[in-house]
């Protein structure tokens, strides 16, 4: 189709603008508001910066680089420290800015015109855009009334639509419930499309399917050092999987997609893994006294395994307690417009101090939104 079938002005009748593609007229830029309150529990960051140690032997690494040449197209040093770490040799492994181009990255090469991207729902709503922006159609898969997908549910949605490929968060967000190995083993058997299973909070303790990898041949894990790793700042993510699946990726990529400096952070971050990810046991024990607090106080909350929880106030609309929280100085994520979500808003686990604020001012929150001052 040209343009002049698309509804824009006619050659010789030069229109202001140019109508963007059709298929995204609908879609709406990512993104939680960018507000700064003083306790920002929003978006899944860890609460304190990567140690001194990772920032002066990155601030060495930084000056030994030639920023005047191109970086590495392979990324080499970097695949090998990932693969190192888990076992695989760096053809099994690719990087590049945020787990979410990697997604992007592998909806490019895999959907496209005429395919589909089978995602849970509710699930990661970076999913669907990502998808969109490669041209890749969506297909849905509804979570059950627990929030969890069963093999079932997974295996009859991959017979009914035939996938290019399924893509789950495990664990899931905004639930922060895993996907059971039964789902991963089901979607991969019911069809033949590729498998990619993010795991962005898999270091919080869930349950991982990289051992899956050499048993199930169309399975990916997606990974990323934006959250346990405590390095949003710089954008990188991960891939483990098979070779083909590397060398596919490579044909999309963009020259030299990955920066130096992003090279060098995540090298450093995987020499000093142990130090950067030192804070997990803190946010795993408040996760879990905050989850208890919630449960405490008559509200619903669920099992997550990640740095956040999923929670309703019973009787109260989402919104409502969402902006009593953000007056209070807490902001949180709303997703009471959601499907099964309605009501439920979610809290990143801050610190300590943070996660008090947090409850203190739920409790103010409720109150009022009870019984508005007259
Ligand atoms: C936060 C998050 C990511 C992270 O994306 P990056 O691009 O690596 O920052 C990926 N997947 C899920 C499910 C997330 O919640």
């Amino acid at each position: 189709m040209t343009l002049a079938g698309s509804g824009a002005p006619a050659p010789g009748a030069r229109g202001a603008r140019v109508p963007v593609r059709a298929d995204l007229v609908d879609v709406e830029p990512y993104g939680a508001p960018q507000l700064a309150p003083p306790v920002r529990l929003n978006v899944n960051e860890t609460p304190w910066p990567p140690p001194p140690a990772f920032l002066a032997a990155l601030t060495q690494r930084l000056g030994e680089l030639e920023l005047h040449r191109y970086p590495d197209r392979e990324a080499t040093h970097l695949r090998a420290a990932l693969g190192a770490r888990n076992g695989l040799p760096p053809e099994r492994v690719w990087a590049a800015n945020g787990s979410n181009e990697v997604l992007v990255q592998l909806f490019q090469a895999y959907g496209g015109a005429g395919r589909a991207v089978l995602l849970a729902r509710p699930g990661y709503s970076a999913h669907p855009l990502l998808a969109r922006v490669a041209a890749t159609g969506v297909v849905e898969v509804d979570l059950d009334g627990e929030l969890r997908l069963g093999p079932q549910a997974v295996a009859a949605a991959v017979a009914e639509h035939d996938p290019a490929l399924v893509c789950l968060a495990s664990p899931n967000n905004p639930t922060g419930i895993p996907v059971a190995e039964e789902t991963v083993r089901a979607a991969h058997d019911a069809g033949r499309g590729l498998i990619v299973v993010d795991e962005a909070y898999v270091e919080f303790g869930a349950p991982s399917v990289v051992g899956l990898l050499d048993e199930l041949p169309r399975l990916v894990v997606v990974r990323t050092f934006s959250k346990a790793f405590r390095l949003a700042g710089i954008r990188l993510g991960y891939l483990l999987g098979q070779d083909w699946v590397v060398a596919d990726l490579r044909r999309v990529r963009l020259p030299y997609h990955l920066d130096a400096l992003t090279q060098a952070a995540g090298s450093v971050a995987c020499e000093l893994a142990d130090a950067v990810t030192a804070h997990i046991p803190h946010i795993v024990a408040e996760r879990d006294r905050v989850a208890a607090a919630l449960g405490a106080r008559g509200h619903t909350v669920w099992p997550s395994a990640a740095n956040f929880l999923l929670f309703r106030v019973p009787g109260l609309a989402g919104a409502e307690l969402f902006a009593a929280l953000l007056a209070r100085g807490v902001l949180v994520r709303d997703f009471s417009t959601r499907p099964r979500l309605a009501g439920c808003l979610r809290v990143t686990i801050g610190s300590a101090q943070e996660n008090d604020a947090f409850l203190d001012a739920l409790d103010a929150s409720v109150q009022a939104v009870k019984e508005p001052a007259t």
